[in-house]
């Protein structure tokens, strides 16, 4: 069967595409059908080797990192601007690659386009301080790139969280080597080749798709690598640190999730159930910040039930790209089969599942990879459907009598990304967020996120934060310069 795009995707490497060291390709499938989308080049060790040489020689000899960061500013500046003018090809590509719907791709290239703009401001904006120290001396210090930055992304956002870490390397004045997840690489291909139309100096930013084991180990063990950044789960960010560490070299690591939603008696139920809803179906709810944990106040749990089961039952599950879809597929069979064993064993376990909990029946929704929104309530809180992350549309549901138990159970997990909170009352508002152990709370609003605010986890869900005006600064290191400016004494 031949693929749905015609032609085949290469790896982008020094300013052009070009086919892996050994000519292998992959088939990626649509997951709304699992037919064949594309062809893809897979890269090898040769090929990770290949762009850390190319970047390499791009940082030390484009001028990219030079002191001018108004030139880089420019340069993302266009890129921004040519990726909104493409978005809408950009986003459906998404769709098809990822599965999700149209809707949330068109949102995802919006974010795109803003951190690119944010980032740029930021470009000239990377400056050093000087520092009162005694004698006739002059301290003064210098933010400096690192070099070559590596970035490892995964496949939920796929061009949103690459570029997420890789605009404020860029703006700081690196070169950057990219490894997409093996199942989406296709947007960070295309986005490129625009760097490139852009103006940014060939090798300063380059993409090689192949497996993570293989591709993703051979670029942060060579002392090229300067830095690494990865967006994924828990066990491969483990190892991505060890892999670090035996190399001192610094890194940005954002895991995973097991977010809670407080809903307080007082809330307004109504605007908490389509927030909840969105923070659980969105995506499937394949986010790592998905609100998967509700704890909701006893008295209001049936009504705000209900009022779930209306949101998602308003939900039209279906391929991405079709109009009028706000559900779309899994993004591959394994997700699913992963997903849904996580009901069954709370179901056997004797869980209630109070919403979906399996494949959705209709029949043009059999070839793709679709779960039902679910709801699973009366859940035991140490099953592992409400300890570990599953990355699917399933929402765990515990029940309080007090603030003091709300916030125990919430609190009640390895992860901490981010936590909100559904109340009219001021005080419990800001109590609560104080006394969350999360990095993001959100009060009476769903999961939200800016360019310029800071994106980071406490606890296992990672280390170092993304996003906002700190970002660069993560891509730098500090070099401080004391200056003897001779003993002549100053004029009375
Ligand atoms: P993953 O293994 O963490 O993959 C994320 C990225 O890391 C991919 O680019 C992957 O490449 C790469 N990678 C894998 N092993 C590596 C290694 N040893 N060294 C360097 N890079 C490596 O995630 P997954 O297997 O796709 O998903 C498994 C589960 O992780 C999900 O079910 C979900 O619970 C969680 N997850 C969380 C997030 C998040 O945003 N927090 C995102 C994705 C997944 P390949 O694609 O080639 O494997
Ligand atoms: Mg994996």
């Amino acid at each position: 069967m031949s693929a749905a795009i015609g032609t085949p995707f290469g790896l982008f490497i020094g300013g052009r595409e070009i086919p892996s060291s050994d000519g292998q390709q992959i088939t990626l499938l649509n997951p709304a059908t699992n037919r064949p989308l594309a062809e893809a080049a897979v890269g090898r060790v040769a090929d990770a080797h290949h762009a850390l040489e190319v970047a390499d020689r791009a940082f030390r000899e484009s001028g990219w990192a030079g002191g001018d960061g108004a030139q880089r500013t420019k340069a993302l500046y266009r890129l921004s601007r040519l990726l909104e003018e493409q978005a809408a090809a950009f986003a459906e590509l998404e769709s098809l690659n990822m599965g999700k719907p149209l809707r949330e791709s068109k949102g995802d290239i919006d974010f795109v386009v803003r951190t690119l703009e944010y980032m740029a401001g930021l470009a000239d904006k990377i400056e050093g301080e000087t520092i009162p120290i005694p004698g006739a001396r002059f301290d003064y210090t210098i933010r400096e790139p690192l070099g070559v930055t590596v970035h490892i992304a995964p496949w939920n956002y796929p061009l949103l969280l690459a570029v997420r870490s890789v605009a404020p390397a860029l703006a700081a004045g690196n070169a950057v080597v990219l490894k997409p997840a093996s199942l989406t690489p296709l947007t960070a291909l295309r986005f490129a080749q625009l760097a490139h139309d852009a103006g940014i100096p060939d090798g300063i930013l380059n993409v090689v798709v192949g497996s993570g084991r293989e591709v993703g180990e051979a670029l942060i063990t060579d002392a090229r690598c300067a830095s690494v950044s990865f967006t994924g789960s828990g066990e491969v960010g483990r190892r991505i640190a060890e892999l670090a560490a035996a190399r001192l070299i610094p890194t940005v690591l954002e895991l995973g999730g097991k977010s809670p939603v407080i809903v307080f008696p007082d809330a307004d139920l109504e605007r908490a159930a389509r927030a909840i809803a969105t923070g659980i179906f969105q995506n499937s709810g394949q986010m790592c910040w998905a609100g998967s944990r509700l704890v909701v106040e006893a008295g209001v749990e049936a009504a705000l039930l209900e009022k779930l089961r209306a949101a998602a039952q308003g939900l039209k599950l279906g391929p991405g790209i079709e109009a009028g879809v706000t559900m779309g597929p899994l993004v591959s069979k394994d997700q699913m089969t992963r997903v849904l064993g996580f009901v069954d064993e709370a179901r056997e376990a004797g869980a209630r599942i109070f919403l979906g909990g399996g494949r959705p029946a209709a029949p043009e929704l059999q070839e793709g990879n679709f779960v039902e929104p679910t709801v699973v309530t009366d859940v035991d809180p140490d099953a592992r459907l409400v300890r570990e992350e599953v990355f699917g549309p399933v929402l765990a549901v515990h029940r309080f009598e007090s603030a003091d138990e709300a916030l125990r159970l919430a609190n009640r997990t390895r992860f901490g990304l981010f936590a909100s909170l559904w109340t009219r009352d001021l005080a419990t508002a800001h109590g609560v967020a104080r006394q969350l152990e999360a990095g993001m709370v959100t009060i009476n609003e769903p999961p939200m996120t800016f360019p310029q605010t800071p994106f980071g986890g406490y606890k296992e869900s990672g280390l170092g934060s993304e996003q906002g005006r700190d970002a660069p600064l993560a891509y730098t290191r500090r070099k401080n310069v004391i200056v003897n400016v001779g003993a002549a004494k100053p004029k009375k």
